[in-house]
C-alpha cells in the first residue's frame, strides 16, 4: 500500500521466518518481504544430520510455517530470489536479475555457509558438504549405498554425520587436526567423551591429521589422502571443517563486518535502519561483556523476533546465554554458554561421565561459565540461571546430585 513502511528481510531461513513471524505478531502492518536464495520456504536445520538424514523425520516436519502461512500472514516471501545489492542511499536491495525492492528498515538474516576444501579432488563426485535440504538429501543417498565414508571435521556436524553414516552401516574415519573432538566448541576434556562415544560406535578417529588431497577414478571419490601421507579407501568423503557467515552484501555497503555483521545488543548495525540475526550476525551480549557470533539454532530462533522488535522501535538487549543442542546415537545433549578453551579453569561433573548421564560444569575464577547436560533433562534452565548469576559456585554442592541446581 503506498505510504505504508516496507520491512525487508534477506534471507529466507529460522532467523528470517521468525522476524517476519513476529513483525505480525506485534502488528506490523506495513509491507513485509522475505527474499531468499533457496527454493524452499523457510526450513529448519538440525534434522538435516539427523532424524532427516536418517530417514526417520518426514519432509514436511522441518518448515518452520505451513505453506499457506506467507500468505495469510501477508508476508510477500520471494523464493529463488538472490539479493546482490544493499543500496543504502537508495534504501532498495538489488536483486540477481535486475529488480529492486524498496525498504525502509532491513534486517540481513543471511546465515553461514559451509568452509570450503580447496584441495586436489575437492571437487570430485562423492564430495559432500552439509547445509541444505538438498545437501542433507544427497548425503542420505550416498550413505544408504553403504561403504566407506571419511570425514574431515570432528565439529558437530562431522559428528552427526558420523552418527547418521554408523546408522547406516559405513566405515566411517574422522580426520581432524585438533587433538580430540569438538575441541573448539567444548575443549578437550568434553570433546574426548563424544570422541569415545564414537569410537564406541566404531567410528575411527585420526586427530592431528587433515584431508589434504582427494582421489578419485572416472570422476568419482575412490579415497581421501590425509597430511600424514596415507590415503584412506572411500566412497564418500564429507567436508566438514565449520562454517563462514555470509557478510559480503553488508561488506559492499559499506556496513560495519569482522567475523560476520558487527550488531550492537539491539542488534542494530552500524546504519541505523539495518539490523542483522542468526549466524551472520557478531553481536554485542551484555551478559558476557563482549561481542559473539554464534551458530547454533536457538540464536537463529530467538535473534531473528529479537530484531523485528529492534526494527519496531522497542527496547531491545539481547543478552540470552548461548545455548546448543545435539543427538548422537542414543545420546542427547544440551550446552549452555560456550565453553571454549581458554575461557574456563575448572571442570565440575555432577554423575559419572562413563555412565552417559550426567552434568558437566566449566567454571573460571569459581563462577559457572557454561554447562552441559548429557541425557538429564529439565535442568537446562536451571544452568542458564547460574551461569546469568555469575555467583561464586561450591564444586562440592555442584558435584552433589541430591542438591538442587536451584539451591545453589
Ligand atoms: C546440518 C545442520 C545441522 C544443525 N544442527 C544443529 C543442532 O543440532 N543444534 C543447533 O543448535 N544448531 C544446529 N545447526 C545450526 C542451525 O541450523 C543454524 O544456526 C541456523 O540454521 C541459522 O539460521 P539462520 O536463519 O541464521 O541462517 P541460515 O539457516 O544459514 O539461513 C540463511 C538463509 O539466507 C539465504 N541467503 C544467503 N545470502 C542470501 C542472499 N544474498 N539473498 C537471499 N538469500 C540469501 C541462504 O540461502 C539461507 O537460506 C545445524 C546446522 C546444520 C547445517
Amino acid at each position: 500500500m503506498p505510504g505504508q513502511p516496507s520491512y525487508v528481510i534477506i534471507g529466507a531461513s529460522l532467523a528470517g521466518a521468525k522476524a517476519a513471524e513476529t513483525l505480525r505478531q506485534e502488528g506490523f502492518d506495513g509491507a513485509v518481504v522475505l527474499i531468499g536464495t533457496e527454493e524452499e520456504r523457510p526450513y529448519e536445520r538440525p534434522p538435516l544430520s539427523k532424524g532427516y538424514l536418517l530417514g526417520k523425520d518426514p519432509r514436511d516436519s522441518i518448515f518452520v510455517h505451513a505453506e499457506d502461512w506467507y500468505a495469510e500472514h501477508d508476508v510477500d516471501l520471494r523464493r529463488g530470489v538472490t539479493v546482490t545489492l544493499i543500496d543504502r542511499p537508495s534504501r532498495r536491495v538489488g536483486l540477481a536479475g535486475g529488480a529492486a525492492v524498496p525498504y525502509d528498515r532491513l534486517l540481513i538474516s543471511t546465515g553461514a555457509s559451509p568452509r570450503r576444501l580447496d584441495i586436489r579432488g575437492g571437487d570430485l563426485d562423492g564430495v559432500l558438504y552439509l547445509r541444505t535440504v538438498g545437501d542433507s538429501e544427497r548425503l542420505g543417498a550416498a550413505l544408504r549405498g553403504g561403504g566407506s565414508v571419511v570425514i574431515a571435521g570432528a565439529g558437530w556436524i562431522g559428528l552427526e554425520t558420523a552418527a547418521a553414516a554408523r546408522e547406516y552401516g559405513c566405515e566411517v574415519t574422522v580426520v581432524e587436526p585438533e587433538a580430540t573432538a569438538l575441541h573448539r566448541s567444548l575443549g578437550p576434556e568434553l570433546g574426548e567423551v563424544f570422541a569415545d562415544l564414537h569410537r564406541s560406535h566404531g567410528v575411527t578417529f585420526r586427530f592431528g591429521e587433515g584431508v589434504s588431497e582427494v582421489t578419485g577414478s572416472g570422476g568419482k571419490v575412490t579415497g581421501a589422502v590425509t597430511s600424514a601421507g596415507e590415503e584412506l579407501a572411500a566412497d564418500t568423503v564429507i567436508i566438514a571443517i565449520g562454517v563462514v557467515p555470509n557478510a559480503g552484501l553488508a561488506a559492499e555497503a559499506g556496513l560495519e563486518v569482522d567475523n560476520g555483521i558487527i550488531v550492537d545488543e539491539a542488534l542494530r548495525t552500524s546504519d541505523p535502519d539495518i539490523f542483522a540475526a542468526g549466524d551472520v550476525m557478531n553481536a554485542f551480549n551484555p551478559l558476557l561483556g563482549r561481542r559473539i557470533r554464534v551458530e547454533h539454532w536457538a540464536n537463529a530462533l530467538n535473534s531473528g523476533p529479537a530484531a523485528a522488535r529492534s526494527m519496531l522501535g522497542q527496547s531491545v538487549s539481547y543478552d540470552r546465554v548461548p545455548y546448543f543442542f545435539t543427538d548422537q546415537y542414543d545420546l542427547g545433549m544440551e550446552t549452555a554458554g560456550l565453553p571454549e578453551p581458554g575461557t574456563y579453569d575448572e571442570i565440575v561433573y555432577r554423575g559419572d561421565k562413563e555412565s552417559g548421564e550426567f552434568i558437566a560444569f566449566w567454571l573460571a575464577d569459581g563462577s559457572v561459565v557454561a554447562g552441559m547436560n548429557v541425557n538429564v533433562w529439565d535442568v537446562n534452565d536451571d544452568i542458564q540461571a547460574l551461569i546469568r548469576s555469575e555467583a561464586l559456585a561450591d564444586p562440592d554442592a555442584l558435584a552433589d546430585p541430591d542438591v538442587p541446581l536451584t539451591d545453589l
